[in-house]
């Protein structure tokens, strides 16, 4: 029987991929809402060919746009972060939260309240809402499927097994595109060579992450909430071929990898199958042509970015909520030449370092620190680094 989908972001990297796997087991999936942020004429073409019940906008200004490209079609038209809400509220199978920022918070909130099975690319509201997500997902008997390359390996590499036998979780980075730049030269990159990642194709956002590694800092935060091991048990390395995804360690010294191709289409369609598999249309690891796996430490001189996510998460309370929103506002002014490269991260160290951000305990709270440290984080952009 066919299994009902809402898609919160899909006219992004993951919403393709996830799209692809869908639009080839069409048997399998209903889909219900698909969500974009405007992208009004391609979010219509894709609810007319999955048949969606319902397209909806975060953009409420690109709803008349919307309305007009699926005028005739039967399909609801949508638009405001309400409507995403809403959307993200109705029954279904499984919850696919693509959208990218804390923008996915709001309504990736509404599928853990109504007990959902989600699957969680959406890192960014992970790291702010950290414990108020995970006590929601608790208190309604919500499931999170780690969608997240490395967290789905580490998801892998944990079933059959008990947390309390881990020794260590091992997260893997590739480095990014700027991994072996000297540090003068790393400071002026642009967005063109910050966004030309040597492994996986995503969106604009996180592949500024990765050339930062502020994307291995948030999901250093991200696995704390997922597998609760304690943070000295968390480690990352840098491994520049993305073949391992991430790795277990046990107490018996028994280390589980999760190895595969560097396309998102495979931790997605795990969760998407899970527990059982699916196929995917990808080519079979070839490790010998692949030749050889190589393993590094992570340099925080030049990419400063892990050490003040592990800062933020030994510091607590509103600190990665901060962090995040931060480094959201820092790589936007980075994507649209207001800052240098560089600068990101001293943006992100000064917002955490002015803002004292109490402990958050609602979504409420939450959203408020994320726009206080917006604030801050634009103030820093527009006065000082200018
Ligand atoms: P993307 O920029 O390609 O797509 C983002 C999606 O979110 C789009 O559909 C966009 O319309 C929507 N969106 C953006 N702002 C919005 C807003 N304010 N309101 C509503 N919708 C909004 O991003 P992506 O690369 O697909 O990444 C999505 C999420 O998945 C991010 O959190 C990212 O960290 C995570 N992730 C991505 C990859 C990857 O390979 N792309 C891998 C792991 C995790
Ligand atoms: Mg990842």
């Amino acid at each position: 029987m066919a299994r009902s989908l809402t898609l919160l972001g899909a006219t992004g990297s993951i919403g393709a991929s996830t799209l692809d796997l869908v639009r080839r087991n069409p048997d399998d999936w209903r889909v219900e809402a698909l969500t974009a942020n405007c992208s009004a004429g391609e979010l219509a073409a894709l609810a007319r060919e999955f048949g969606a019940k319902i397209a909806v906008v975060g953009d409420e200004a690109c709803l008349p746009e919307l309305r007009d490209a699926l005028a005739g079609s039967g399909i609801e038209a949508a638009g405001g972060v309400e409507a995403l809400c809403e959307a993200a509220s109705r029954a279904v199978d499984m919850t696919v939260a693509a959208i990218v920022g804390t923008a996915g918070l709001a309504p990736t909130m509404k599928a853990v309240e109504r007990g959902g099975t989600i699957a969680l690319a959406n890192k960014e509201a992970l790291v702010s809402a950290g414990d108020v997500m995970t006590a929601a997902v608790a208190q309604h008997g919500a499931t999170l499927l780690p969608t997240d390359s490395e967290h789905n390996a580490i998801f892998q590499c944990l079933a059959g097994n008990e947390i309390e036998d881990v020794a260590r979780i091992t997260l893997t980075a590739s480095g990014g595109p700027l991994r072996t730049w000297p540090i003068e030269r790393i400071a002026t990159a642009t967005p063109a060579e910050a966004i030309a990642h040597p492994n996986w194709s995503m969106g604009a956002k996180i592949s500024v992450d990765s050339a930062t590694m502020m994307n291995k800092g948030l999901e250093f935060i991200e696995a704390h909430h997922l597998f609760p091991v304690g943070l000295q048990r968390l480690r990352i390395v840098v491994h520049p071929q993305s073949v391992i995804h991430s790795m277990v360690e046990y107490r018996d010294r028994s280390t589980l990898a999760q190895l595969g191709p560097s396309d998102m289409r495979v931790p997605i369609a795990s969760c998407l199958a899970y527990p059982a598999r699916m196929e995917t249309p990808l080519e079979p690891l070839d490790l010998a042509s692949i030749g050889q796996l190589t393993f590094e430490a992570p340099d925080e001189t030049r990419f400063p970015a892990t050490r003040l996510a592990r800062e933020a998460i030994q510091q607590g309370g509103g600190a990665p909520a901060t962090l995040n929103a931060a480094n959201e506002v820092a790589v936007a002014a980075f994507l649209d030449g207001r800052v240098a490269f560089g600068q990101i991260t001293q943006i992100v160290e000064e917002t955490l370092a002015t803002l004292s951000a109490p402990s958050p305990g609602s979504m409420n709270d939450v959203l408020a620190l994320d726009a206080d440290a917006r604030a801050m984080a634009e103030n820093l952009v527009e006065n000082r680094f200018v």
